[in-house]
C-alpha cells in the first residue's frame, strides 16, 4: 500500500518557537521536499502576513510536483487569501473538543459544524480541493467528531484529517478513531500526530494501520512544542518495519540526511545526537562489543544499513573501545599499527576516557602520531606557503600555495576576515580537485591576553559524506587555523584513499 507524506515542515514546522522563515528560504526548503518525493507540501498560511502571502504564491507558481496545499481557518478571509496566494489546495481547520469550544472559539458545537460546512462549501465554490482537520480531534466527544467529519463529507471536503493536536492519543486510541473517521466519512484519510509524550510516529503508524492513508509530517519531526510526527523516522519505519502489511511511499530515502541537515541549518534548530536516522549517533559504535559485531555483520548492531538514508557508519573509540575497532578505525586513515604500538595506543585512550575526556578520532589520531612518529602516518597534502592581507578599507585577501601528492597548486580569495579569506583560498583548490569543503570552524581562546594561545578546531567533509575533525593549537589565529584545515584536509583524503581500495 502506497502511504502519502504531506509534508508540514513548512507551516507547522515553521511554527516552532523561535523558527521564521523568508519567502526565499522557503521556497528552498519546498524544492528540497519536492526533490525528497513527498506527495504534497503545506507552503504556509496566507492569511497571516504579507510575507507568508507571497511565499505561499512563489511556491505555487514554481512548478513543483508535489500538490502544494496552506492552511485556513474556516473564514472566508483566510480562505480568499489562500486563493489568491494561486493555492488550489486548502487545508481548513475548526476545533471541534469542548475545550477548545469553550475558552477559544467562544462557539457551540452546533455554530462549529456550520463553520466547518460553510468554509468546505465555500472553498469548493472557489473550485480548490479541500482537506478538513477537526482540532484537537483526540479530545473531541466521539459522536460529536464523527458528526462534523460526516457532514464536510456532505459538504464536499476531499480529505479529512486527525489532528492530535496536543499529542493526546495512544495509538490504541489513533486507530479506533481513524477506523471510525474512515467509516463516517467514505474519504481519505490524514492523521496529523503531535510528539508531546513521543508517540507521534507510533500514533501516525497506527492510525495508518488502521486504514489512513496519509500522514503530515515535518523534517526532523520540528513543530509546536515537542513537534510533529517525524518524516524520516515514519518513512523508513513504514519502509523496513514491515510485519503483516507492505507500506511504500514516494520519499527518495537517500536523501533522508542531507534533507535534515538542510533543514536543520535553514531554520536553526540542531538535531538531537541521538534522534532516530536522522541524529549525529544514530550510526555510530563505540563499545567494543558493538565495533566487533559490527566490522564482523553491520546488522549485529544497526537494524538498517546507513547507505539507505545517505549516512555513512562511524566508529570511536572511548574507555569501552577494544582493540578490533580501534585499529579499524586507525585502518581508516591509513594507518597501521604493530601489535605493541596498538596495545600502547589504546592503553593511553582508556586512560583519557578513565578522566572523563572525551576521545575523538582528533585524540585517536594524535596519540597515533605520538606513538608511531610522524613516519607512520602519510601526509598527502602539505602547505608550501601562504600570505594574508587585511586592513580597512579593502576585503581580506589570501594567498595560498598546498602541495598535494607531489604536485603544486595555489589558490587566492577574498573573505570577511583574514582566517576566512585564507579558508577560502584553500577551499577553492580542495573543492576543484577533491570536491572536499570546510564544514565547521571553532576558535578559543586557551589563555588571555593578545598573546594568548588559541585552539582551532575544525571539520570537513568530502563529496562522499566522510567527515573529519582536526584541532591544531597556537599563537596566531590565522596560522593556527591553515594548520587544522591542512591536518583536516590530510585525514579526509587518508580516508577518501582507504575507501577506494576496499
Ligand atoms: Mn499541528
Amino acid at each position: 500500500m502506497k502511504v502519502r507524506i504531506f509534508d508540514t515542515t513548512l507551516r507547522d514546522g515553521e511554527q516552532t518557537p523561535g523558527v521564521s522563515l523568508s519567502p526565499d528560504q522557503k521556497l528552498d526548503i519546498a524544492i528540497k521536499l519536492d526533490e525528497l518525493g513527498v506527495d504534497a507540501i503545506e507552503a504556509g498560511f496566507p492569511v497571516i502576513s504579507r510575507g507568508e502571502q507571497k511565499a505561499v504564491k512563489m511556491i505555487t507558481s514554481q512548478g513543483l510536483s508535489c500538490e502544494v496545499a496552506g492552511l485556513a481557518r474556516t473564514s472566508k478571509k483566510d480562505i480568499d487569501a489562500a486563493a489568491d496566494a494561486g493555492l488550489n489546495y486548502v487545508h481548513t481547520f475548526i476545533a471541534t473538543s469542548d475545550l477548545h469550544l469553550e475558552h477559544k472559539l467562544h462557539m457551540n458545537r452546533k455554530e462549529a459544524l456550520d463553520h466547518a460546512v460553510t468554509a468546505v462549501e465555500y472553498a469548493k465554490s472557489r473550485g480548490m480541493r479541500v482537506e478538513f482537520s477537526a482540532e484537537d480531534a483526540t479530545r473531541t466527544e466521539r459522536a460529536y467528531l464523527l458528526e462534523v467529519f460526516g457532514a464536510v463529507a456532505k459538504a464536499g471536503a476531499d480529505r479529512v484529517d486527525i489532528p492530535d493536536t496536543v499529542g493526546y492519543s495512544t495509538p490504541e486510541y489513533m486507530a479506533e478513531i481513524t477506523r471510525d473517521v474512515v467509516n463516517a466519512t467514505k474519504l481519505p484519510v490524514s492523521v496529523h500526530c503531535h510528539n508531546d509524550f513521543g508517540l507521534a510516529v507510533g500514533n501516525a503508524l497506527a492510525g495508518i494501520g488502521a486504514g489512513a492513508e496519509c500522514a503530515h509530517v515535518t523534517i526532523n519531526g520540528i513543530g509546536e512544542r515537542a513537534g510533529n510526527a517525524s518524516l524520516e523516522e515514519l518513512v523508513m519505519a513504514l519502509q523496513c518495519l514491515q510485519h503483516e502489511k507492505k507500506y511504500e511511499t514516494g520519499i527518495n530515502s537517500k536523501m533522508l540526511y542531507e534533507t535534515s541537515r538542510f533543514i536543520s541549518k535553514t531554520v536553526g534548530i540542531l538535531v538531537q545526537p541521538n534522534k532516530a536516522i536522522v541524529g549525529s549517533n544514530a550510526f555510530g559504535h563505540e563499545s567494543g562489543i558493538h565495533t566487533h559485531g559490527v566490522l564482523n555483520n553491520p546488522l549485529t548492531y544497526e537494524p538498517i544499513s546507513p547507505d539507505l538514508v545517505g549516512r555513512k557508519r562511524w566508529m570511536q573509540v572511548g574507555k569501552h573501545a577494544g582493540l578490533h575497532g580501534m585499529n579499524a578505525m586507525l585502518g581508516e586513515y591509513g594507518i597501521k599499527p604493530t601489535e605493541e604500538q596498538s596495545k600502547m595506543i589504546l592503553e593511553r585512550v582508556k586512560a583519557l576516557g578513565d578522566e572523563g575526556t572525551k576521545t575523538t578520532d582528533v585524540e585517536l589520531l594524535l596519540i597515533a602520531s605520538e606513538i608511531l612518529g610522524d613516519a607512520g602516518i602519510k601526509k598527502i597534502v602539505h602547505l608550501a606557503g601562504f600570505s594574508v592581507s587585511t586592513g580597512v578599507g579593502i576585503m581580506p585577501y589570501a594567498f595560498v600555495k598546498l602541495n598535494i601528492d607531489g604536485k603544486d597548486f595555489i589558490g587566492t580569495d577574498y573573505g570577511v576576515g583574514p582566517v576566512d579569506a585564507a579558508l577560502n583560498a584553500i577551499e577553492k583548490i580542495t573543492g576543484d580537485i577533491a570536491e572536499i569543503k570546510i564544514r565547521d570552524y571553532g576558535l578559543a581562546a586557551i589563555s588571555g591576553g593578545s598573546g594568548a594561545l588559541c585552539e582551532v578546531t575544525i571539520r570537513v567533509e568530502d563529496s562522499d559524506g566522510n567527515k573529519v575533525s582536526a584541532k591544531s593549537v597556537g599563537k596566531d589565529i590565522v596560522t593556527t587555523s591553515v594548520k587544522a584545515v591542512i591536518d583536516g584536509l590530510n585525514r579526509i583524503m587518508l580516508r577518501k584513499l582507504q575507501d577506494t581500495k576496499s
